[in-house]
């Protein structure tokens, strides 16, 4: 490919609805354009990836003898009528009319058509087991889609169903989805946790998420180093012992008095200068019982973008506060500042803060809060938006960093992921409603056994960026860059050798079936490597006069600190 013939658009800043670096980067990086709340437009360069993270699902899919298929993305409501999922699923259940009034639906995923198929087309246990896929474009009307394609309204999902003649054949299948998935995400290079999940009523534990590992990931997963234990926090809570959770010893014995804190004492506790950017709040609050003992520590993690004036917090005048409310568990604060609980208010941090938690909390009224000024208190405050259910508030979590895991096999620690990939038996919770059934070896009908496996296509590229980035850019695992290797001449509009070189290299290299793209758009060197740095093209390779001269070009890896001479005929074995 040449640069010429592409379409790159690269951009100095990053908009400024963008609060993560993936979603900046790919702004700025040009690979999606924001087209509403939610949904964005996959450009040339952005799409090249997703088509990457595409054949590698569908090579492993095809692999584990998945079956593809397409199925529609607008859906009649009859079918959502039919298993009940019409009335359950609430707003995020886009709905449509056509012209003559009749409903349908965009779909969120296809449980409801892939069982009508199967239920017309697999009729008897000969044709068990199936697994039907597709790669198809999801809409969830998300309450809060943020994050660029992370948490998007329009989507594109791998979603596959297994239908199997029993309980232990679809485990079986729900096992293949297992190990398929383990496969598919190594691929990518990224460091991942498979945790177990809630599976809700049904499935006992067969139901698996997979997590890309990222400060910025909206799940909680909880692990032990020492064993194989690790599971999302809902998960973990589950099993956790139930009822208020006493406080630590020394949380208490450090705590002062609610409405006399001060600036020092929170600074102390947080081990941080006093400073006069914000660019976080920690709020939080303790309850105490009848004697006055202390019972709970709630944590409220306000998030505030860019740089405040704290005049400008006391005035209330700071936009956004209600729209970035967090609600945090102490043991994650105490992650992540290392330090203890106690009474905080809100405080200037020395370098912004990169929690974000999956559960929000939106308003607690009348509390004081301390400030970074000596003996300055807010009373009442009340930010927010949303009224919390009652139990909501006061439901804490109670799964904290250094308990014992379930398992009993070794310490619990926290870390924050991105939920990538879902897998889960279904049972006959489709099939029952449906009424999808086989005939048995005896004619009998028996009703199938299913499980379903997402994987969320266009959340990968983000995922990926949030763990490969540095302050030039992304850095894509080779397994997902756009291009594999850029080629860059200098002056080839000057120099017919460089010209020449060039381009037979770009042709050497796509015949060898690499991803090559020649720059050929007369840039100076400095804008050019700004612009394949920011795109983050794993392997570069100059072509120079002065070089040539030498017999050599300069090979350069995006991780490289310094390029390195070669041979134009080596290349290959450096990019391979
Ligand atoms: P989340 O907890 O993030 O809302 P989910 O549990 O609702 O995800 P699933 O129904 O399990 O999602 O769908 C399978 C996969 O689709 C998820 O693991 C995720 O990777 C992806 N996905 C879900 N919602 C979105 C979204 N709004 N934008 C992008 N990808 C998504
Ligand atoms: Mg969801
Ligand atoms: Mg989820
Ligand atoms: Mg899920």
């Amino acid at each position: 490919m040449k640069a010429s013939q592409f379409l790159i658009s690269t951009l100095k800043e990053a908009p400024s609805d963008a609060e993560v670096v993936s979603h900046q980067l790919m702004m700025r990086a040009g690979m999606i354009k924001k087209l509403g709340a939610g949904i964005y437009s996959w450009m040339p360069m952005g799409l090249r990836v997703v088509r990457k993270v595409e054949a590698i699902v569908r090579e492993e899919m095809n692999r584990a003898g998945a079956v593809e298929l397409l199925m529609p993305v607008v859906q009649p409501a009859e079918f959502w009528q039919e298993t009940g999922r019409w009335d359950k699923m609430g707003p995020e259940l886009m709905r449509v009319k056509d012209r003559h009034e009749r409903d349908f639906i965009i779909q969120p995923t296809s449980e409801e058509v892939v069982t009508d198929i199967a239920r017309q087309e697999l009729r008897s246990y000969k044709q068990l087991p199936k697994n039907l896929y597709h790669i198809q474009t999801k809409f969830r009307d998300e309450r809060r889609p943020r994050f660029g394609v992370m948490r998007s309204r329009e989507f594109i999902m791998k979603d596959a169903y297994s239908f199997d003649r029993d309980e232990a054949a679809a485990k079986a299948s729900y096992q293949v989805m297992a190990k398929a998935y383990r496969a598919i995400f190594d691929r990518f290079g990224l460091r991942y946790r498979a945790v177990a999940a809630d599976s809700g009523a049904i499935g006992g534990d067969l139901s698996e998420e997979f997590q890309v590992i990222a400060a910025t990931g909206e799940d909680a997963i909880v692990y032990s180093e020492g064993s194989s234990y690790a599971a999302n926090m809902e998960k973990a809570e589950a099993l956790a012992p139930q009822g208020p959770r006493p406080a630590p010893a020394q949380a208490i014995a450090k705590t002062p008095t609610p409405g006399k804190s001060t600036c020092a004492d929170v600074a102390d506790l947080l081990k941080v200068p006093l400073a006069t950017t914000v660019k976080s709040l920690v709020l939080a609050t303790d309850q105490a019982n009848d004697k006055g003992e202390i019972v709970k520590t709630q944590v409220w993690l306000l998030l505030v973008r860019g740089d405040h004036d704290l005049n400008e917090i006391k005035a209330g005048k700071v936009p956004g506060l209600d729209a970035t409310f967090r609600f945090a568990t102490v043991g994650e604060i105490v992650d992540h500042f290392g330090t203890k609980p106690g009474y905080l208010g809100p405080i200037g941090l020395k370098k912004p803060v990169k929690i974000v938690a999956d559960r929000e909390v939106a308003l607690m009224a009348d509390w004081i809060c301390g400030a970074n000024e000596e003996g300055f208190h807010f009373t009442g405050v009340n930010w927010g938006r949303d009224l919390p259910e009652p139990d909501a508030v006061a439901d804490l979590r109670n799964v904290v960093a250094g308990d014992m895991s379930p398992d009993g096999s070794g310490l619990l620690a926290i870390e924050r992921g991105i939920e990538i990939g879902h897998i889960f038996f279904l049972g006959t919770k489709y099939s029952a409603p449906m009424k999808a059934s086989f005939l048995d070896e005896s004619g009998k009908p028996q009703l199938m056994q299913m499980g379903c496996y997402g994987i969320g296509i266009t959340r990968l590229p983000a995922a990926a960026i949030e763990q490969n980035n540095d302050e030039r850019g992304i850095i894509w695992p080779d397994a997902l860059a756009p291009f594999t290797v850029v080629v860059c001449p200098i002056g080839m509009d000057r120099s017919a050798d460089v010209k020449a070189a060039a381009e037979r290299l770009h042709d050497d290299l796509q015949a060898a079936g690499i991803d090559v793209m020649l720059d050929d758009r007369g840039e100076r060197p400095g804008a050019m490597f700004a612009d394949w740095e920011l795109i983050g093209v794993p392997h570069r390779v100059v072509i120079s006069d002065r070089g040539l001269k030498e017999g050599q070009l300069e090979y350069q890896h995006r991780r490289d600190a310094q390029a390195t001479k070669v041979p134009a005929g080596e290349v290959a074995s450096f990019v391979k």
